[in-house]
């Protein structure tokens, strides 16, 4: 734009210039030509005044005439300023008042002369005089007797004067002509701005808006052409931002709904490099999508059944859907979708892949079918004794009184299980689905607690055992009255259960408050310990699992279910409470559950 300005000054200034230039010159011409004109009238005038009145003497010696004619010559150029010359008719110079005439050539040939014979009027010419080293402008007047020429008189006057006022006019023309490019130069580099700035303005937008900076717009105030191309130029700005306004809209509506997906989602190119990938997926393969982002896909090493499904999916071209077992960077079973992208054209453009994990799914699954194994597993074992009873009993074992009655005695055991069994079962599903939501309200906790412990003190004493009470302080807390009975109960139950004769089960209540108002976060600890046969180690972890006895048989003996912890800790979950066990075998158990004392 700048070498673009620059040139139309420069046209400008040759323009302008040109034009004053040829003006100059030919004023110059004109005005050398009308004083060489004037000067030219005035000298024939002067010399028709001579030739009238002198008097031409026409006999004599050479010699003579000579000296006659250049006295005449010497004479009148006092008088007329200006040289004067006399020649005869055939060129000799007779006299002349700057020269001796003796020493001149014939001037016959001499311009002037020629003219001056030929018009029979006058004749004049401009020559560089070596003699006087400057032009001289010489004007001949033929001296006629009747249609006869009997000599010339001319005359020659120096142009310097005209010369010097040409060199002035000129001189003034040439600081005019520097005057004038100055000012044409400014003019035209205004003129050139006015009409290049627009264009300078609207290239740099331009410039903007393929940097993708589409806030700027062309100040547009004329109604020209560059101003409509400004005004388009804006507009395209305008849609163009809308559009990408738009376009980054959607991108990141899709980019959050990617990255708030659960499922794992990775796109690969039609090169096989990883195109896309969101957080879940950057979590499932254990890898950041700054490490894989256009890496080939089967970078992923550790997960090698999954870059060969990949692999199948680009060979075959078609959706395949699979589970797979990942062992890096956590266990887990996923289920993978492979789905190739088709472009409209046809053209394949890439795969998407989906990963959902499904490891829970798939171990409920595994922990229902297990549940009704066991649930079957458990209600066989009744059964079959009721069943094997009954039979003996039917087959004769009826006659013998005591035998008969220590059977049904186990039928009726046996029985009382089942029902025990079914009950429990029922309760846990029921806890488990959340059919019934817990009732809160304020329990006072000593006299709450003085009763659960009463309900169980026949049992205690059957077998001996001292039971225990300890409530740290008179105060209420927040819960579901029946289903607190029922986790205390159990807890006491299995404490008895578990500890030989002449043992001790205690429970204690305590207060968890830290500061003087209470609030949500303050919480109440029971601790039930017994002095019982304790559970081993290994076993720990899995006593809340539903059906997980220590020892069977003895679990048997005592009526128990296998049931009772699973209910306790889904209960005191629904409290929104912990629940842990601490044990030694051979020493004790002591169960601690913390609940909030109150819920809002
Ligand atoms: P059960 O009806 O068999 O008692 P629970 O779910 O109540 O079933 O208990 C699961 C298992 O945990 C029991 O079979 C027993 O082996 C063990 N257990 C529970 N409480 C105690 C305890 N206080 N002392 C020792 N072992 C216990």
């Amino acid at each position: 734009m700048k070498k673009f300005r620059a040139r139309l000054t420069l046209i400008f200034i040759i323009l302008i210039g040109s034009s004053v230039l040829t003006a100059g010159i030919f004023m110059a011409r004109m005005l050398q030509q009308s004083y060489i004109e004037s000067l030219t009238a005035s000298m024939e005038r002067e010399l028709r005044v001579i030739k009238a009145t002198t008097d031409w003497r026409q006999s004599g010696s050479e010699p003579e005439l000579f000296r006659f004619y250049s006295d005449r010559a010497a004479m009148l150029r006092a008088s007329a300023d200006a040289r004067l010359t006399f020649i005869r008719s055939d060129g000799k110079v007779l006299g002349d008042s700057d020269h001796d005439p003796a020493l001149m050539e014939n001037h016959l040939e001499r311009e002037e002369i020629r003219d001056a014979s030929a018009s029979k009027l006058y004749g004049s010419a401009i020559r560089y005089s070596s003699t006087v080293q400057r032009n001289l402008l010489y004007v001949a007047v033929p001296l006629l007797e009747g249609e006869n020429v009997t000599g010339y008189l001319r005359m020659a006057m120096s142009l310097e004067d005209v010369e010097g006022s040409i060199r002035q006019v000129w001189f003034v023309l040439t600081g005019m002509l520097l005057a004038v490019f100055v000012i044409a130069g400014l003019i035209s580099y205004r003129v050139a701005y006015s009409v290049t700035r627009p264009i300078e303005l609207i290239t740099s937008v331009a410039r903007q808006i393929t940097d993708m900076n589409y806030k700027y717009r062309v100040q547009v105030n004329k109604r020209d052409e560059i101003g409509q191309l400004g005004h388009a130029i804006n507009r395209m700005a305008d849609s163009l931002e809308l559009q990408m306004n738009r376009i980054s809209e959607d991108e990141n509506r899709l980019k959050s709904v990617l990255e708030s997906m659960t499922s794992g989602v990775i796109m690969i190119d039609r090169e096989g490099k990883i195109a896309l990938l969101n957080r879940s997926a950057e979590e499932i393969l254990g890898f950041s999508a700054k490490e894989l982002l256009g890496k080939s896909f089967n970078q992923a090493k550790q997960q090698y059944e999954f870059t060969q499904l990949i692999q199948e999916c680009i060979d075959v071209r078609d959706h395949i859907r699979d589970e797979v077992i990942f062992y890096y960077p956590k266990e887990r079973i996923l289920e993978i979708n492979l789905n190739p992208i088709a472009e409209a054209g046809g053209e394949w453009e890439g795969l998407l892949i989906v990963l959902h994990d499904i490891t829970a799914v798939r171990r409920l699954e595994r922990m229902r079918s297990e549940f009704v194994a066991n649930v079957s597993h458990e209600l066989k074992t009744p059964i079959a004794a009721v069943k094997g009873f009954a039979e003996t009993l039917l087959a004769g074992a009826l006659n013998d009184k005591e035998t008969a009655r220590s059977f049904l005695q186990i039928i009726f055991d046996e029985s009382e299980r089942l029902n025990r069994l079914i009950g429990d079962i029922l309760e846990l599903s029921k806890i488990e689905s959340k059919r019934i939501p817990l009732q809160f309200s304020p329990v006072h906790l000593e006299p709450f607690i003085g009763n659960c412990v009463h309900v169980m003190n026949t049992e205690a004493k059957k077998k001996g055992i001292e039971l225990e009470l300890n409530v740290d302080g008179d105060f209420y807390m927040e819960a579901d009255e029946d289903r607190l009975r029922q986790i205390l109960i159990n807890l006491l139950s299995n404490g008895i259960s578990y500890t030989p004769e002449g043992g001790r089960v205690r429970l204690k209540v305590e207060q968890l408050v830290s500061g003087k108002e209470v609030t949500e976060h303050d919480k109440v600890r029971f601790t039930i310990a017994d002095t019982g046969i304790g559970i081993p180690k290994k076993d720990l972890p899995r006593i809340f699992e539903r059906f997980y006895r220590v020892d069977k048989a003895r679990s048997r003996s005592s009526g128990g279910t296998g049931l009772g912890l699973s209910i306790v800790k889904h209960l005191v979950e629904l409290h929104k409470g912990t629940i842990r066990v601490e044990s030694e075998v051979g020493v004790g158990t002591k169960f601690i559950i913390e609940m909030p004392l109150i819920h809002n």
